[in-house]
């Protein structure tokens, strides 16, 4: 059984994913959903709730939690895949899933097809999967405390990714033709090609070196920089044709590190060229070079995410990568306190407690408009 079981789809019942739906909308305000509200939520008795939970559990798409005042069920990524499969099943975009052709960081990647048998690539954004990997099995109260936000920022990194593939495909830039998402996942054009850093050898590299550099260039016209233009995201096919994938975290070239990022990119170019290729160039790309001629980073605010809220929209982006941020330091430092001083479980505690109630729920009104929008089959 791979890690994304597809066949469950079709065995778990309706009732089934009403109660994962229900552990779904309690935990907007619950990282734990306490079980009579479950119960109370899903519409079923308790005795009917606790027979779904039981086999929930077993197949790992909720998790229970025990703790002194609470008891209750979180959904797990494995059940938040289940729900966003679901919708997907039911908009008919997705038939199957197959193979599993990446693993980054932080999305895993399965190729996947309609029933016209027609192929897609769908990314399942992972977002803190590598801090939560390494505190697993340390401690419980980190898991919860940590899950609900990790949900929660994967769906805004899915619906960041759509929004600037879109964008930026309709514009004519190489990108995957986005399809259709939902919650975390983001169903999009299978790229015909190779990532640029399994490629070994290259026949006249200062073509595509080129290239490359004028992509930077004129994703900067847009109004946009990549922030992650490397050989890990740039897929180059037989015929040379080049696709630039992975966009959440891209920032408007109006950010105030933008310089910093627009060279960072060029900077990855040029040395990946120089030493897998021994290509180097004097011609690249400054930051004083881009001239801007479109606005899609305020029009992505605009229209890609929620119409008229771009100013909540821009602090909300702008939160949302503070926050990744954030999350990172403090994960490092949970972790450190864990290896240190296992006693300190009440003074690191209270601080998550604060963390979540502060960055939890920002936000959510946008973003709910948005993912019902793309729910509305469920
Ligand atoms: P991450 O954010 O985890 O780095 P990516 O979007 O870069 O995720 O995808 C990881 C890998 O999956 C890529 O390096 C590439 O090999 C593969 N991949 C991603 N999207 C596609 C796609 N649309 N078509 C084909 N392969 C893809
Ligand atoms: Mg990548």
């Amino acid at each position: 059984m791979g890690k994304l079981n597809v066949a469950i789809l079709r065995y778990l019942s309706s009732e089934d994913f009403r109660v994962l739906t229900a552990v779904e909308m309690g935990m907007k305000n619950h990282e734990v959903v306490p079980t009579p509200l479950l119960a109370s939520i899903a519409n079923l008795k308790h005795g009917g709730c606790h027979k779904i939970t039981r086999e929930l559990v077993k197949h790992k798409l909720l998790a229970y939690e025990k703790g002194k005042a609470y008891e209750g069920y979180k959904l797990t990524f494995g059940g938040y895949d289940y729900l966003a499969l679901k919708a997907l099943t039911n908009r008919n975009i997705i038939h199957s899933v197959g193979n599993q052709i990446g693993v980054g960081k932080e999305s895993d990647i399965y190729i996947v097809a309609n029933e016209d048998g027609k192929q897609f690539a769908l990314k399942l954004h992972r977002l803190g999967r590598t801090s939560f990997r390494k505190l697993k099995e340390k401690r419980d109260y980190l898991k919860h405390r940590k899950n609900y936000s990790w949900l929660y920022l994967s769906r805004l990194a899915a619906i960041k990714e759509f929004a600037y593939m879109k964008a930026l495909h309709d514009i004519g830039y190489p990108v995957p033709k986005p399809a259709d998402f939902n919650r975390h996942c983001v169903v999009m054009e299978l790229v015909n090609g190779t990532p640029l850093c399994q490629v070994q050898s290259l026949d006249e590299p200062g073509s595509i070196y080129n290239e490359l550099m004028e992509l930077i260039v004129q994703l900067g016209s847009y109004g946009l920089i990549h922030c992650d233009f490397n050989e890990f995201n740039i897929m180059i096919s037989d015929t040379r044709k080049i696709t630039i994938i992975d966009f959440p975290q891209m920032v408007s070239i109006s950010h105030i590190n933008a310089q910093w990022y627009f060279d960072r990119d060029v900077q990855c170019i040029t040395t990946f060229f120089r030493r897998r290729f021994d290509y180097e160039s004097e011609l690249y790309p400054k930051f004083s070079d881009v001239k801007r001629l479109h606005n899609l980073d305020v029009d992505i605010a605009v229209s890609g995410f929620s119409k008229g809220q771009k100013d909540e929209l821009h602090e909300s982006v702008d939160q949302f990568e503070s926050l990744c941020e954030i999350e990172e330091n403090e994960v490092e430092n949970n972790n450190d306190e864990i290896s240190s001083d296992e006693d300190n479980v009440e003074h690191s505690s209270d601080n998550e407690e604060h963390t979540d109630t502060s960055t939890g729920n920002y936000m959510d009104e946008n973003l709910d408009q948005l993912a019902t929008k793309g729910e509305n089959s469920d």
